[in-house]
């Protein structure tokens, strides 16, 4: 982990929504993602966003967060809401975490409060301030029973599977319903994937609904910002699905999830600027980025994007506060979010 830490609060003047990897994202649905840290206690070899290493973390002010997501629920309507918070890190290491779902379960219209995370940091005390909070879901991302596998993918010497088998049962006697993620990883923890299936299937037999024990067994994806197990493969999406078929028969669970299995359905949108790919757009830059060739700027008050430094450039605090002309490399109105670089040739 680096020392480099970018708080975020509104005094920064960095807005919360157009950024990938902090603030909010919208994706037209009833359900707003909050990415409040990229702080991770892991490194996994298959990090989509490289988690674990980035040159300069961030943090963000939680009062800054619900005021936004505030603006958010004027829009979309204050009905049938999920806050999911799924940061490119790990969200128990958010210190404001506690503070921040309190307040969540204060707001009006938001029904569901859920977060991901590797599970790692989980612990009694930890559980408790969760239910206190009012967590209503976490998903866990783990990939199999057995630590060795689990040390192999997460890059780390120890992974205590035991002791996050038992907090998956003190989250479930706590009232906060659990979902099980694993990535199929194809050729390397298929028996894994399937020792997980039986174990939720265990659990639901010693009396648990299926509420409170989920499984969503997730495709693996390479990204080309992300880290890649370089020996696997990935397959397509028709394939995952007959996979998940089969293991649905055999071991007669319903693994295939969609939206409507978790209420989400489709909601008025935050409005962006109609910013498409090629535009050139001035932008005021803010902050630094994630990585030295990364930084954030500023459209207006509340959409920011992120700026990727065109090689040989990178970033220096000399470029705080410089309007400058950046190139809309991606304009991705499903989800809101926003690249451009600089500099640019037309
Ligand atoms: S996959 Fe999750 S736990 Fe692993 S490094 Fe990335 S953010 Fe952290």
């Amino acid at each position: 982990m680096n020392d480099k830490i970018q708080y975020i609060d509104k005094t920064s003047k960095i807005p919360l929504m157009g950024v990938d990897f902090l603030g909010i994202i919208d994706r037209g649905t009833n359900v707003i993602e909050l990415k409040p840290n990229t702080l991770c206690n892991l490194k996994c070899k298959y990090c989509f966003v490289s988690s674990g290493n980035y040159d300069t973390n961030f943090i963000v002010n939680s009062n800054y967060l619900i005021e936004k997501v505030l603006d958010i629920i004027r829009i979309k309507g204050d009905y049938n809401l999920e806050i999911h918070l799924s940061p490119y890190g790990e969200i128990l290491l958010y210190r404001e975490l506690e503070n921040l779902l309190k307040k969540l379960s204060e707001i009006k219209g938001i029904s569901i409060r859920s977060m991901q995370s590797n599970g790692l940091l989980l612990s009694k005390p930890v559980i408790n301030k969760l239910k206190k909070s009012k967590l209503t879901r976490i998903n866990i991302s783990l990939n199999s029973l057995k630590e060795e596998t689990d040390c192999y993918l997460c890059n780390c010497t120890q992974y205590d599977v035991d002791k996050l088998i038992k907090n998956i049962y003190t989250l479930m006697n706590s009232n906060i319903q659990v979902l099980i993620a694993p990535v199929w990883f194809p050729g390397e923890n298929d028996k894994d994937i399937e020792e997980i299936i039986e174990f939720v299937l265990n659990v639901r037999n010693e009396g648990y609904s299926e509420s409170q024990l989920q499984i969503g067994i997730q495709k693996y994806l390479i990204y080309k910002t992300g880290r890649t197990l370089k020996k696997i493969q990935p397959k397509s999406w028709d394939y995952f699905y007959l996979y998940l078929s089969r293991l649905e028969k055999k071991f007669k669970i319903k693994l295939k999830l969609g939206p409507s299995d978790f209420g989400i359905h489709k909601r008025k949108r935050v409005s962006t600027l109609d910013l498409q790919k090629n535009h050139i757009v001035k932008i005021e830059i803010v902050s630094r980025g994630r990585w030295e060739n990364e930084c954030i700027g500023k459209i207006n008050d509340s959409l920011g994007i992120k700026v990727l430094l065109k090689k040989p450039l990178v970033f220096s605090d000399g470029l705080i506060g410089k309007v400058i002309e950046g190139k809309v490399i991606k304009a991705n109105y499903k989800d809101n979010i926003l690249t451009a670089l600089f500099p640019h040739k037309l």
